[in-house]
């Protein structure tokens, strides 16, 4: 069933940081770059899960009557070469795109499949987002196009057509998704594709195999893990995450309790008026150390502080 149908390297770039030295990532969104491998998992049939351990991830579901994609990738090269795998699977017409959630590195292709003939699909609360913090989600990343020496003048914002609040189930080809909205996770507008048939569940933002989630736009850190919990209950045996490769229910209740430890860790920093500076040299969360973005680690401190501290977001919803 499970089949890496090929894998490709690409040439590492030189930025190279140890997670000792996390205190020092940029807030540019420069990537802690070695290697880049990308694979492909046909992980049920037709449905393809593409893994960029350094960048994004995503999904596509291939039927008789065309393809749905999830997510766009962080600039239209990369939507070009997300598209250019899909070709080597199908070359049935890109009918749908989901946009899991309103951060750049998931709907900066959008243009590439619009162009394809896509109608694309998002939350409410994504498309809100989107619209209120495109400007910075870009700002963010001038790092990474400076690294990948992709120009930022071709990202346009192209805003997604139709929009759900709750669920919204698509039949395509005789395949059935389901969108499911559980309230925000790591996001307002937080999006989980279900393909309830093929026990699959694309996690977009909230749920990542061992990856540090950026808790920058979480305006509920418990609904959070209570999502978690909730996803990691259902009848689903692959979790794709928007970053980090396959995952169990058990790296699902993994990341519950990491969140669940990293509050907890941080509120009771907090409360001992500990400053941001105390809590990057002292409350460093080691335990988690080897988990993917743990060198980002600084920035995490550094959002979280002033959610618990102003009871708001770094980033909003409007
Ligand atoms: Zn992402």
């Amino acid at each position: 069933m499970k089949q890496r149908i090929f894998q490709v390297l690409l040439p590492g770039l030189a930025w190279l940081v140890t997670t000792a030295a996390y205190a020092q990532a940029p807030a540019d969104g420069s990537v802690q770059n070695k290697a880049i491998p990308i694979s492909v998992t046909e992980v049920a049939p037709g449905l393809f899960f593409q893994y960029h351990h350094q960048e994004s991830n995503n999904a596509w579901l291939v039927t008789d009557e065309g393809v749905l994609v999830i997510d766009t990738r962080q600039h239209p090269k990369r939507a070009e070469e997300l598209l250019a795998a899909i070709r080597k699977t199908t070359d049935k017409p890109i009918r749908y795109v989901v946009n899991t959630h309103a951060h750049g590195d998931h709907y900066f292709g959008n243009t590439v499949f619009k162009r394809e003939g896509a109608t694309i699909i998002a939350h409410r609360d994504t498309v809100a987002m989107m619209k209120a913090h495109h400007g910075a989600e870009m700002k963010r990343r001038m790092g990474y196009f400076k690294q990948r020496q992709f120009d930022p003048g071709e990202v346009t914002l192209l805003l997604p057509d139709v929009t759900f609040e709750s669920k919204m189930t698509i039949t395509l080809g005789g395949r059935m998704i389901e969108l499911l909205y559980l309230g925000p996770g790591q996001n307002p507008g937080d999006t989980l594709i279900h393909f309830p048939k093929e026990r699959v569940m694309f996690s977009g933002g909230p749920f990542s195999k061992n990856s540090w989630p950026n808790p920058q736009f979480t305006p509920s850190m418990s609904n959070w893990i209570d999502l978690l919990r909730k996803i990691a209950a259902m009848d689903v045996d692959k979790y794709l995450g928007g970053h980090g490769d396959i995952g169990a229910r058990q790296d699902v209740l993994n990341e519950a309790q990491m969140l669940s430890d990293f509050d907890a860790g941080m509120r009771d920093a907090v409360d001992k008026g500990m400053s941001r500076e105390e809590i990057y040299q002292n409350v460093k969360f080691e335990k988690y150390k080897d988990i993917r973005n743990y060198y980002r680690m600084n920035l995490f401190i550094n959002s979280y502080y002033h959610f618990l501290t102003t009871g708001k977001p770094q980033v909003a919803l409007p």
